[in-house]
């Protein structure tokens, strides 16, 4: 720890208030801010200043799938840093980026070879819907402008992600200042159907008619895209039915509506493919990213689109702002350099070999919880899992509350929202860690129950 946070109590300056912490229950950890500060990391554990060491059972927020303090991006960042440590994104660029971008459409499925860079899955998501806009525009149908997302769905805290967005406390506050014109398809989980399944549910491919419904009732000549995320993370690791995404692709082709996949949780290897295009053998017309594509250590998102949409951006006049989108940061060559140092370690360890062989070992671990008092659903996919416990009556989020109190207890950091936990650990995770994690879990939800 450096003289900087030596000087200063941290506990105390958080019970003050001044720093206000994003998605938290502020008034709650101001009122105990013990054990809420993490001074530092290594591998899969977080180090709290107050001596305790915790499992990072969700990867920070999905994010670091190679551990903490991975020795080839520290080393590659700084030898950016002193080498160029900012380049003017525009007009401008510089080989790492450059680089970095066909490293990427390598990795995406083929005919999406054009990678924009932004600074985060929200940036991501908003540029990807007005890319979206301005292919429809510039090719004479700029009476497409509507948008559809899914209930549940997560797609970032912008404006446009939020209104595709349908998960119901982030949009409450907000309701006055959604996009126009967006609808949402209804989510697929249905615990009657699908409690306890192991991969994709075989229930609940009929849903996506659902966007033949809003097509007949918008008409096709309104609607530019539909954005889903292929696995629904945010709100606790939904699984696509068996036949949901192939449908959603064969109505939009059908209609010329662009399909968005949302893979800033499950690109870079999440779900045992570089991409959750490649798992579900779904094409979409874009692919937004973010998170892991740096291992969480410099903010980095992105968009990778068609061949078709790419070229649609570059006919029309010359000198004309074809796309008039970017941010000060889109490629910044440290984020490159880690991007690189991820990549390189992703290949020379085969961790996306490795997700394939942990995911049984996570299946059979989370599924122990099968039928347990308290529990009310288990699932899982690639190197992702989730529980739904029994809401407390008249306390609906109060177990998954207690769970989270109980794991800082019991050395692991959990990602409890509501009364679901969700579990996305370091692809460096070994099979005991794992086994561990979800034994430490069920010792503590055996206790609430
Ligand atoms: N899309 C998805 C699918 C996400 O999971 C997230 C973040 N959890 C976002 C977008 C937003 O990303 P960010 O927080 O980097 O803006």
């Amino acid at each position: 720890m450096n003289d900087r946070t030596n000087t200063f109590d941290c506990e105390q300056t958080l019970a003050n208030g001044t720093y206000w912490m994003p998605f938290t229950a502020n008034r709650r950890v101001r009122a105990n801010p013990a054990g809420r500060i993490i001074a530092s990391a290594a591998g899969p554990y977080y180090h709290t200043q107050d001596g305790h060491a915790l499992f990072d059972t969700l990867s920070g927020l999905w994010c670091t799938p190679l551990g903490h303090a991975h020795p080839g991006i520290v080393e590659a960042l700084k030898r950016q840093a002193e080498t160029l440590d900012y380049c003017t994104a525009f007009q401008m660029t510089n080989p790492v980026t450059v680089r970095l971008a066909e490293r990427i459409a390598n990795l995406a499925p083929d005919g999406l070879n054009h990678v924009f860079f932004a600074n985060s899955g929200s940036e991501s998501v908003d540029t990807a819907l007005k890319i979206a806009l301005g292919y429809h525009r510039l090719r004479d149908a700029g009476g497409r402008f509507r948008m559809i997302g899914r209930e549940r769905g997560y797609h970032g805290v912008g404006f446009g992600g939020m209104s595709v967005g349908g998960i119901v406390p982030n949009r409450r506050m907000f309701a006055t200042a959604m996009l126009n014109g967006v609808d949402h398809l209804r989510h697929t989980h249905d615990p009657a159907h699908m409690a306890f399944s192991k991969g994709q549910p075989t229930w609940g491919m009929e849903r996506a008619e659902d966007l033949e419904r809003l097509v007949a009732l918008h008409d096709a000549s309104t609607i530019a895209a539909v954005i889903v995320e292929p696995v629904q993370g945010s709100t606790g690791v939904l699984v696509p039915p068996v036949g949901y995404l192939e449908r959603l692709r064969q109505i939009c082709t059908r209609h010329g509506i662009l399909l968005i996949f949302d893979e800033v949780i499950t690109g870079f290897g999440r779900l045992g493919e570089n991409f959750a295009a490649q798992r579900f053998n779904v094409k979409p017309d874009m692919i937004t990213f973010a998170k892991a594509v740096t291992n969480g250590v410099v903010p980095m998102g992105g968009v990778i689109v068609t061949d078709a949409i790419y070229e649609t951006f570059m006919t029309g006049p010359e000198n004309a702002i074809e796309f008039a989108h970017g941010y000060t940061y889109s490629g910044h060559p440290l984020a490159a350099a880690v991007g690189h140092a991820v990549l390189d370690a992703m290949e020379q360890d085969s961790l996306i070999a490795r997700v394939r062989s942990l995911e049984p070992v996570l299946e059979d671990a989370i599924h122990t919880l099968d039928g347990r008092p308290g529990v009310a659903d288990v699932r899982n996919i690639g190197l992702t899992a989730a529980i739904d416990l029994v809401p407390a009556p008249d306390a609906p989020g109060a177990r998954g509350t207690a769970l989270f109190e109980q794991g800082l207890k019991h050395g692991l950091l959990l990602r409890c929202t509501g009364d679901t936990v969700s579990f996305g650990p370091p692809f460096i995770s070994t099979p005991q860690q794992l086994r561990d994690m979800v034994g430490t879990v069920r010792q503590i939800i055996d206790t609430l129950a």
